[in-house]
């Protein structure tokens, strides 16, 4: 390996030699072999600075490396644009060419270089792979440059107005170059994976290394240097002996011999499935040029009439500093989504290519400067076109910004290669060293779809695998790939049986994961009672699709359900149940589950992940459950480990007391019954139901209050409930002693379950006071809407919610006091009672979690943050630094190191 890259490293240092030794001998050939010298030279030392940036990433951030990289590769811009002002300060026939080149050259590197990293990127992908899309994905690293290059480029637009460069401008410009520099010195440093010459290079003692660095870094930027101006001249003079015009010369191949490292260093880094640092070169190159390089001129100009004063621009550069302009903020607006489509890629070329053959096609000088003009409001116009197409992923760019400067500002150490070309480079048989690390693939930055994937050694294991059920996107988000290689995943741990933990399980064994799925006994069981409604409610959803489709003849062939019922048994046979405390192991680590006190039989899990020196304990809480729940244990208490995963839904709220809730209880019957109305609670189906159930018990067999009739009318509810009375063994010592007193804790007279439709139905016949309990928990569907109909109107009646209601759902419209609301088509009136009761809920409150975190001895090395909206996840980010912990907010699809 090493032998190889010593020969390539020395075969691309040759390329140079035959120039390099030419000019300190001081002959010049004749054109073609002086172009191919100058060719080779310029190539070698695109290479050779690739190399050293890439090496350098091991040392400084990304956009660090890239920066000097670019700032070295622009050389030759500055040595024409500083010669040209230099000139225009002594003769003022040179002050209408300064620019020309600067803006040429800059068009070249988004409409060339934009569009060959995309090209590139997906040429490379097609060869290695299955999966070649025809979107070339970003990382987040990006955000930075973006942010810089809309930034100049929003203040260039104020140079055509005012016809000249100030040095007030040069000021403000060289500030946005340094700023940018600052920051990046401070991005993210990432874990890079280094091949070729370039990993060579990295794996010599840091002294070393980094001495090599920067003489590669000086070395290549002297070889381009001296060789951008004799390519230019040499194929200028080739042109001319085979009849080529000089204008056009100077128009196409200047600009492409000066540019050429840039677009070298973009498209090796392409081809290596490194787009973000491809991407990174150009827009680094494109803001050094577009900043300092501007502000320069001025400078010089000033410095060299002897005189303080601004550059003018004439008719022409404005213009052309217009048009330049224009193609920056449209090609801005390309990345908002931080991703470059190869429709976009062809866009831009095209624009770019018909722009600059503007002068072969028209003759007549002044309409081609019309047209240039009319390019640019092309080119504004489609920034606006493309500004409302991507209005709905502004928020998301808003995140990525604040995470980089978050990133900047706490100065961590983090990776978020997109793993789909980490994975691809992986696969072409690079030596990859694996330090454990963890993947944050869902409920990070929002509460639903809960999955992280622990890679450790060869091992990796999938922490829980969760529907994501809020949000609009939701249906798309569901079906979209997995961001890891699922065949490669092997074990899922599950924390407990609510669908945003295990609703994505059928899906991952149809991506080709082929582990086991371990889970405490009493969540195997209700998580099959939870997969198969909800396969069962897919079919349904797909089904109605599908006549509505057929009936309106539109084409149907493409509704399928999320999963089906086939489907989700094929995943509950990959259940493994596992006791808590119980040591299990997958591959090279160890787990134990702990009891979360959330749900019956949900867990903690506790990993041991192997390394060579230190072995490293990571803690998921999963859900965290509160304290004196109904029925369960509280969470067990845990004295320390090293990394800590936490839940923040309820962090910086408190629910109300044990003893509050039962009054509010007893006051709500009692009132409904002396009106002779019905009380109607829509019930989630796992624990809350079960938990309504021994609380009314309680209340009825302990003379509290007179009993009355209870419908439980939800087959799901009803199913779990046999679950709750098979696993006594995991009761807390209140339910232990009712079990012992009454046999049944869950029994009482009067309670009544319903099974089949017609039961449901006949209830709505019954004229008593009583109450019914159905599912589902936000009224979105289920025979809580019918029995919402029949009673809503009833000034008797009370609707009492005990849950979480989501924005837009019809649980949530009665909450918020809607006077009429939706059912089935109907408008209904509301006039029943609205009652809501939050204490029921199965999640730590911020005392809860307070009291939890107490237990620790020693503090984590690090915590992350996940599952809560975002101002849960700043108050337990609060908590935790009162307490000195170090905690971070990770988001989507970041990776991070543990070690
Ligand atoms: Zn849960």
């Amino acid at each position: 390996m090493h032998v190889r890259n010593t020969v390539s490293f020395i075969c691309v240092l040759l390329l140079t030699m035959p120039w390099v030794c030419l000019y300190f001998l001081g002959i010049r050939p004749q054109p073609l072999p002086l172009a191919l010298v100058s060719a080779m030279a310029i190539g070698g030392g695109a290479l050779l600075i690739s190399w050293a940036a890439e090496a350098a990433e091991v040392d400084v951030s990304r956009s660090l490396s890239m920066a000097i990289l670019a700032l070295v590769a622009v050389m030759p811009e500055y040595a024409v644009d500083i010669y040209l002002s230099w000139q225009a300060g002594k003769d003022q026939h040179y002050v209408g060419l300064v620019s020309a080149n600067m803006t040429g050259g800059n068009r070249l590197l988004v409409g060339i270089g934009w569009s060959l990293v995309a090209f590139l990127t997906w040429w490379s992908l097609k060869q290695g792979s299955r999966r070649a899309t025809k979107t070339v994905t970003l990382d987040k690293d990006i955000a930075l440059g973006f942010l810089f290059l809309a930034c100049s480029t929003a203040y260039s637009l104020l140079l055509p107005i005012k016809g000249r460069i100030t040095l007030f401008d040069a000021l403000v410009l060289s500030c946005f170059y340094i700023t940018y520099i600052c920051l990046a010195t401070k991005a993210p440093r990432r874990d890079v994976e280094l091949f070729g010459p370039a990993q060579l290079i990295a794996s010599t003692k840091p002294l070393l290394r980094r001495l090599f660095v920067i003489l590669l870094f000086a070395y290549s930027g002297f070889v381009i240097f001296i060789s951008a101006e004799p390519l230019a001249e040499s194929l200028k003079e080739l042109g001319k002996s085979i009849g080529i015009g000089e204008f056009f010369m100077i128009q196409w191949i200047a600009p492409l011999a000066s540019e050429a490292p840039e677009i070298i260093v973009a498209s090796y880094f392409a081809l290596r499935l490194l787009p973000t640092s491809a991407l990174t070169a150009v827009i680094s190159a494109k803001l050094n040029q577009w900043t300092l390089l501007i502000a320069s001129l001025p400078i010089v100009y000033s410095i060299s009439s002897h005189m303080l004063q601004p550059l003018p621009l004439g008719e022409l550069q404005r213009s052309e500093i217009l048009l330049t302009a224009a193609q920056s903020t449209f090609a801005c607006t390309i990345l908002i989504d931080f991703n470059i489509s190869l429709h976009e890629a062809v866009l831009l070329l095209l624009l770019f290519l018909s722009q600059l053959s503007m002068p072969l096609i028209i003759p007549a000088q002044k309409l081609v400067e019309l047209s240039r003009d009319a390019f640019s409001l092309i080119y504004f116009s489609l920034s606006v076109w493309m500004l409302l197409k991507q209005r709905n992923n502004l928020h998301q760019l808003r995140i990525a910004l604040g995470e980089m400067l978050t990133y900047i500002t706490s100065r961590e150490v983090s990776k978020t290669a997109t793993e789909q070309f980490a994975t691809l480079r992986r696969e072409r048989g690079s030596e990859f060293d694996e330090k454990p690390s963890i993947k944050f693939c869902g409920a990070a930055g929002e509460v639903t779809g809960s999955c992280h994937l622990v890679v450790a050694g060869k091992t990796s294991v999938l922490l829980d695998c969760g529907l994501i059920q809020g949000g609009k996107e939701r249906h798309i988000r569901n079906r979209e790939p997995f961001t890891f290689d699922a065949s490669r995943v092997e074990a899922c741990i599950l924390t407990h049986a609510h669908l945003d933990h295990c609703g994505r399980l059928p899906l991952l064994i149809k991506s080709g994961f082929k582990g086991r799925i371990f889970a405490t006994r009493a969540t195997c069981e209700l998580a099959r009672i939870v997969l198969l409604d909800s396969a069962k409610l897919n079919e349904e959803d797909a089904a109605w699709k599908i006549k509505r489709l057929k009936k309106a003849g539109e084409d149907y062939s493409w509704v399928t359900p999320l999963f089906t019922t086939e489907e989700a048994l094929m995943c509950i046979e990959r259940f493994e149940p596992v006791d808590y405390h119980e040591e299990k192991s997958v591959g090279d680590l160890t787990f134990r589950l702990l009891d979360a006190g959330h749900i019956l039989g949900s867990a903690m899990v506790e990993l041991q992940l192997p390394s060579n020196s230190e072995s490293v304990m990571l803690l998921f809480t999963g859900d965290l459950g509160r304290r004196n729940a109904p029925i369960i244990r509280d969470p067990e208490l845990v004295s320390e480990c090293d990394v800590l995963i936490m839940e923040s839904t309820y962090a910086g709220q408190i629910h109300g007391g044990k003893e509050t809730y039962m009054q509010t209880l007893v006051e709500v019957i009692e009132w409904t019954r002396e009106r002779g109305g019905k009380v109607i609670i829509p019930s989630f189906a796992i624990e809350r139901a079960q938990d309504l159930l021994y609380v009314l018990g309680k209340l009825f067999n302990s003379g509290t209050v007179k009993p009355l009739p209870v419908f439980v009318d939800s087959p799901m509810a009803i199913e779990a409930l046999k679950v709750f009375k098979r696993h006594v063994e995991l009761y807390d010592d209140e339910a232990r002693l009712r079990l012992k007193q009454y046999g049944d804790p869950f029994a009482f007279e009067g309670l009544r379950t319903t099974s089949t439709v017609d039961e449901s139905k006949s209830i709505n016949q019954f004229e008593e006071p009583c109450i019914i309990i159905a599912g589902n928990g936000m009224c979105t569907g289920g025979r809580i809407k019918h029995h919402l109909k029949h009673n809503i109107g009833n000034p008797n009646c009370t609707i009492l919610f005990v849950g979480y209601q989501a924005n837009g759902t019809l649980g949530r419209q009665i909450v918020d006091g809607e006077r009429s609301v939706r059912i089935f088509g109907e408008q209904y009136e509301v006039r029943a009672r609205v009652v809501k009761i939050e204490a029921f809920s199965g999640h730590a409150d911020n005392d809860d979690i307070d009291w939890w975190l107490s237990s620790f001895e020693r503090a984590p090395k690090l915590t992350f943050a996940v599952h809560g909206e975002k101002n849960a996840l700043a108050s337990l980010k609060q908590l935790l630094s009162l307490r000195g912990w170090k905690c971070i907010i990770p988001a989507l699809n970041d990776v991070w190191r543990l070690l």
